[in-house]
């Protein structure tokens, strides 16, 4: 058994989590989003990713991913991203698309300063 915290939405709930035969068991969600964001945390867990980026001019530029990564993907994109430097891009433009075949683009979320 496991705790979680839902975090789908500001209510928070705190669900208990087993999973048995296959299947995911959760009590303590008030709504049918919390199952589904147990489901995942315990199969697939993902999370927004925020960083900032050393711009070839030498400022720095905050950029996040546009939906959550799969965890075991995080570790190999802050390291690609910490080795290179990029040219400044438009606050919402896509910096690094489709990491990992995902779906998932990191995109600027600010100005460089
Ligand atoms: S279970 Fe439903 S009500 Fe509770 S935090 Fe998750 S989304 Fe919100």
């Amino acid at each position: 058994m496991k705790r979680i915290i839902c975090i789908t939405c500001p209510t928070g709930c705190e669900m208990e989590v087993d999973e048995k035969e296959g299947k995911i068991l959760c009590t303590g969600n008030r709504c049918p989003r919390g199952a589904a964001y147990a489901e995942t945390e315990l199969r697939d867990p993902r999370r927004v990713v925020t960083a900032v980026l050393r711009c070839t001019d030498g400022r720095f530029q905050p950029v996040r991913t546009d939906k959550p990564l799969p965890r075991k993907l995080i570790a190999g994109l802050l390291n690609t991203i910490l080795k290179k430097s990029f040219p400044e891009a438009e606050p919402g433009a896509v910096i690094v698309s489709d990491i990992g075949n995902t779906g998932v683009n990191l995109i600027a979320s600010g100005p460089a300063r």
